[in-house]
């Protein structure tokens, strides 16, 4: 490749012409030394030569030459009309001549190419200028020279002039080229620059892009946060939605419950008040999750009343902050700056009520709709357990009486013995049955015969439930009644009080007052019979043995009642 670049070889002009001297001088010295020419004449006329370049090297630079293009022109004409004029006048001395010869070749081609931006009509008419000093040394010569010396000078001139133009042409030539080459380069600067905008460009587009993505990252993040959360939300309801459905244990649901609320939501604290009734519960229940046991002892008395104040004015899920909260003693010193108090309601009838509370003062900031969803699905279980228990309630007990059935009493019955065997406790049992009683249906007929069955029925109860036992119809007119705890003296005792009422209550029917009388059996364990399996029949042997000795008796074990 070549590396031909006008400019610099303009700017680089001193430094040329600076070796040039030199290089004349070296000539000079060299043929001085080994006498190839008489040395005094080659040295005056190459440092004469040196001396003129020189010092029109020096008046350009004085002037400024670079900034003013016709000064340049100007002295270097000047100097080429110098040397032409000379140049007859020296020609007898051939190694002066050839070197001013040489000087102005390369003064003319400085002067036809320096600063012409190589423009093909400014390099033509300067060619053109140049024939000047030609003409200018032919009109000196032909005054001074014989003629064949000056056709032979002329025809040096000629050559000269073509070697010139030669040169020139070679100049113009490489300029182009170089500048054909600058022109590809510049082309594929431009290029190369436009590309580099264009990544710069799509770099900066990838750069919004991908803090675009960032900030989506962070968003998705968030969202997949709050997914989740929702995703472990959904996930206890569910779990405890199927664990209501399979029990009927009101008071574990409400453990599952709260439990689950501080796991997932991870409160200070969660309670759940269910009043009293709701679940055959006689007293208020209550589970408090906290790990603050002092505030958990103080809400323990409170919550009741906090109950009755959300019944009175039949509040809805209220959220607490703030000075609102210094209603709630039981808070003390903890740190609870939240509180959501959400009643429990089963169609208009309110049963409960719940507390959550926090430390956060926006916890609840996003609602309640967790919470009041855990509600609803316990409200569905405490109605189905509430219907459960009133069926199981039902298949315990006797229709017409309301007192427990026979089935049912062969459960319970089975329960106290075997506590009684366990604990080595008494257990009397009484079978009684109504004297007669097909007298009174006979009489007054069924409906006074129920009348009657339900009167001893509920006298049977009465006294069975005051002293922990239970009571159970277990035929047609025929009564069970069970005293755990009680040897026969104290059954004994309460069995002729309760055989007392039941002759001394008249069961009115129709304005007719029906009294009847029963015959008792009574066994007792282990004092009057050692085995629990055989308690019952060996009541009714006693009850049997009543019967046969006259009815309306009350009969202890004894083992005449086998005879
Ligand atoms: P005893 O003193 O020997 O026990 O004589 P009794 O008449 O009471 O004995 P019996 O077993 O002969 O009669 C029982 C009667 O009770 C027969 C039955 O019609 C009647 N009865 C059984 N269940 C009911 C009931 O639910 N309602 C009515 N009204 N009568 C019933
Ligand atoms: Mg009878
Ligand atoms: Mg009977």
């Amino acid at each position: 490749m070549i590396d031909f670049n006008m400019d610099k070889f303009i700017k680089n002009h001193l430094l040329y012409h600076r070796l040039m001297y030199i290089a004349m001088m070296f000539l000079a010295v060299i043929m001085g030394l080994f006498k190839i020419v008489d040395s005094t004449n080659l040295i005056i006329c190459t440092c004469f030569v040196v001396a003129v370049f020189f010092v029109c090297d020096f008046v350009l630079v004085k002037l400024n030459y670079f900034d003013s293009i016709s000064v340049y022109l100007i002295i270097r004409f000047s100097e080429l009309l110098f040397y032409s004029a000379v140049q007859p006048f020296i020609l007898n001395e051939i190694f002066i001549a050839i070197p001013v010869m040489i000087f102005c070749v390369l003064i003319s081609v400085e002067f036809v190419i320096y600063f012409s931006d190589m423009d093909v009509l400014t390099i033509n008419f300067r060619k053109m200028m140049i024939i000047i000093p030609t003409v200018v040394a032919g009109i000196v010569g032909i005054l001074n020279m014989d003629e064949a010396a000056w056709l032979a000078f002329m025809l040096a001139h000629a050559i000269m002039l073509m070697v010139i133009f030669y040169i020139v042409e070679w100049f113009v030539k490489q300029n182009s080229i170089y500048e054909d080459l600058t022109y590809k380069l510049n082309i594929e600067k431009s290029e190369i620059e436009s590309t580099n905008e264009k990544l710069v460009e799509y770099q900066e587009r990838v750069k919004t892009i991908n803090e675009k993505i960032n900030y989506q990252k962070i968003d998705l993040a968030r969202v997949n946060k709050e997914l989740e959360q929702a995703n472990i939300e959904i996930e206890s309801q569910s779990e405890i939605m199927r664990y209501m459905a399979s029990t009927f244990d009101v008071l574990k649901c409400i453990n599952v419950i709260t439990d689950t609320v501080m796991e997932v939501k991870k409160p200070k604290l969660c309670a759940l008040y269910i009043d009293k009734d709701v679940f055959m519960n006689k007293y208020g229940s209550c589970i408090i999750k906290t790990n603050y046991t002092s505030m958990q002892r103080r809400l323990k008395k409170e919550i009741e009343d906090i109950y009755s104040d959300v019944v009175e004015k039949k509040l809805n899920s209220v959220t607490y902050t703030g000075v609102e909260l210094k209603k709630f003693k039981f808070i003390g010193e903890v740190n609870i700056n939240s509180m959501a108090v959400m009643p429990l309601i089963d169609g208009s009838e309110y049963y409960g009520v719940m507390l959550v509370g926090s430390d956060d003062t926006y916890f609840f900031s996003k609602g309640l709709k967790y919470y009041e969803s855990c509600i609803i699905e316990f409200n569905v279980s405490v109605k189905s357990t509430q219907m459960y228990l009133k069926m199981e309630e039902m298949a315990r007990k006797d229709g017409l009486t309301g007192i427990y059935n026979r089935i049912y009493f062969t459960e319970l019955f089975a329960e106290a013995s075997k506590t009684a065997v366990e604990d080595n406790c008494c257990l009397s049992v009484a079978l009684f049955d109504i004297d007669k009683f097909k007298n009174v249906n006979d009489t007054y007929g069924h409906l006074a015969g129920d009348m009657v069955i339900k009167m001893v029925a509920s006298i049977a109860e009465k006294y069975a439930e005051e002293r922990n036992g239970f009571a159970c119809r277990y035929g047609g007119e025929e009564f069970l009644v069970v005293f755990p705890d009680y040897d026969d003296k104290m059954a004994l005792e309460v069995l002729e009080k309760m055989h007392e009422e039941i002759k001394s209550t008249p069961v009115n029917f129709n304005g007719t007052d029906i009294s009847i009388n029963v015959c008792i059996g009574l066994s007792t364990y282990p004092s009057l019979c050692d085995n629990t399996n055989i308690l019952i029949s060996r009541a009714d042997k006693a009850m049997y043995y009543g019967k046969k000795s006259g009815r309306g008796r009350l009969v202890v074990d004894n083992p005449q009642v086998d005879e």
